[in-house]
């Protein structure tokens, strides 16, 4: 994609200045993701950092002029042509991070429920067999391991259950999370639980009116 800087209103960034030509620059983006600036053959001059360019490489970092009057950065002229290519891109670690958490609840939340839920179907058997020995037959013993062997299910069910109630909780707090960090750079809209190379894919913001793009037409 190229960004046009100019007098001229049909430039991407309007630039309304005695000093600068009507087509005065442009910015385009090369093949290993660096930004190269242009002068397009203007009357004043292009310059970066003081020093008159015909083509050079720009970062953030440096001053960019049209003429000696008209001051600008990369990153208005990014803003100017809706390129929101850099911020896109560090959205993909919040839609890994997202997918990964969300799979760490489900799984660590059913392991728990299914011990809780086990558990106690196992113990009763083992503390029947200990009170076999030592209440030698006794009748009082006998009452408390069947109380036990009740008891102990009921129990573990209900954390069980209390356990695996949890899990809505945990997602929902991770999805209002998600819903705050997941939006698009210009216009703040949550994307959606679309997958992050979808969303590249795509290009560009799913609102019509917002314009912004992430990625070359
Ligand atoms: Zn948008």
């Amino acid at each position: 994609m190229k960004i046009t800087i100019g007098k001229a209103p049909d430039n991407d960034l309007v630039a309304d200045e005695a000093q600068v030509s009507r087509h005065h620059a442009c910015l385009y983006r090369t093949d290993d993701g660096a930004y190269m600036l242009e002068d397009l053959q203007s009357t004043n001059g292009t310059f970066v950092n003081g020093v008159q360019i015909v083509r050079k490489r720009v970062t953030q970092a440096d001053r960019i002029c049209l003429g000696d009057a008209y001051e600008t950065s990369l990153e208005a002229i990014l803003k100017a042509g809706n390129d929101y290519s850099e911020e896109f891109a560090r959205l993909k670690p919040v839609y890994d991070e997202y997918i990964r958490e969300k799979i760490r609840i489900q799984s660590s939340n059913q392991f728990k429920t299914r011990l809780f839920q086990a558990l106690p179907f196992a113990i009763p058997g083992i503390i029947g067999v200990l009170i076999g020995f030592a209440g030698k037959g006794s009748p009082t013993w006998f009452a408390v391991s069947l109380l036990i062997t009740v008891c102990a299910p009921v129990i573990g069910i209900y954390f069980g259950a209390r356990q695996s109630a949890k899990i809505p909780e945990q997602l929902q707090a991770l999805t209002n999370q998600f819903k705050i960090d997941y939006v698009c750079p210009k216009c703040g809209t949550f994307l959606g639980e679309i997958p992050w190379e979808s969303l590249k894919n795509k290009k560009h913001c799913p609102v019509p009116t917002c314009r912004a793009r992430w990625s070359e037409d």
